[in-house]
């Protein structure tokens, strides 16, 4: 079996030709979707996702600034500058990119942010709102993998879903939204005592561990359905996921690649989320 390749490029392309009619109308109505994004310090990799975020933004029609914040900001700066986000109302969905420098307490800062303007979705009363199955923002990576399952017509239902990972941003949450898609779910991660003896039986492999190419063909079980988060830079710069994409595709039914894959839908999923915040919550 040769696996299709489920583009996660074609499919944000798609979504955001869609979102692009959302604003339209959103603006017609006198409502401009804003999106503020608070990067603090200069750590490269952050100020290019940001890059990406208000590109991506501004090709869809939703406006967007980035606050520009030096390494040395107090916590109480930040916060307060996010209280004053939360009380702008021209601002409808506020991103803090993460990292944060060290002496600033991460999970108070997602804390401060108002759950009504919790893009990320990273919020606990978002969590809490998505593991009851409420309305809510839903984080982005992990929702950009169901979407990419739905773009195929991947049936969860009673699939045994494989989670390689347990961070709070990809591995637990998106074991949640398959639970809600009624996927039967199994997380593992570095304690794991017999990875292989669990990932074999996964209808479907969602592999989120950052080293390249952990994941091997004798991993999958024969017409599975692989979802690559990992994002590694190999020594000659190259990007490469979490799987051997090459061995992995002779015997999967879909595999999404890296570049390409899960990167762009999450990004889409961002866009996805301000346009909500922009419409309201129910
Ligand atoms: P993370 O917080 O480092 O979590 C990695 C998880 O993998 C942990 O739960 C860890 O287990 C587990 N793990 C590590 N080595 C393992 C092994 N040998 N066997 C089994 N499990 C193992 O990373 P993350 O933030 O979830 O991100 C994961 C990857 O996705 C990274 O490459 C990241 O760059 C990428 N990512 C991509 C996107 C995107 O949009 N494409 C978005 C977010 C993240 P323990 O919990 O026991 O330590």
């Amino acid at each position: 079996m040769v696996a299709e390749i489920i583009s996660g490029k074609e499919l944000a392309q798609k979504l955001r030709e869609d979102m692009k009619v959302e604003v339209d109308r959103l603006r017609e109505a006198h409502i401009v979707p804003h999106l503020t994004v608070v990067l603090v310090g200069d750590d490269p990799a952050s100020r290019s996702y940001v890059r990406g975020k208000e590109k991506a933004s501004r090709e869809t029609g939703i406006s967007s600034d980035v606050i520009e914040l030096p390494t040395s900001t107090t916590e109480e700066d930040l916060l307060k500058t996010i209280h004053q986000l939360n009380e702008d109302e021209n601002v409808h969905g506020i991103l803090v990119q993460l990292p944060l420098p060290d002496h600033i307490r991460e999970q108070l800062v997602i804390e401060t942010i108002s759950p009504d303007k919790d893009v990320d979705g990273f919020h606990p009363i978002s969590i809490g709102r998505m593991m009851t199955g409420q309305d809510t923002f839903l984080p982005c990576t992990p929702h950009g993998i169901i979407q990419m399952l739905k773009s195929k017509n991947i049936s969860m239902t009673g699939k045994h879903a494989v989670i390689i990972g347990r961070s709070n941003i990809v591995g637990k949450p998106v074991g949640q939204l398959l639970l809600n898609e009624h996927a039967t779910v199994t997380y593992c991660h570095s304690k794991t005592k017999d990875l292989k003896a669990l990932t074999t039986q996964a209808d479907i492999l969602i592999a989120a561990v950052g080293k390249p190419n952990v994941i091997k063909a004798d991993h999958i079980k024969e017409g599975a359905a692989v979802i690559d988060v990992g994002v590694n830079r190999l020594e000659n710069g190259k990007l490469t996921g979490d799987v051997d994409f090459e061995a992995v595709k002779e015997k999967a039914s879909y595999i999404t690649p890296v570049p390409g894959g899960v990167g762009p839908m999450t990004i889409t999923m961002l866009l996805k989320n301000t346009i909500k915040a922009a419409e309201g919550l129910d």
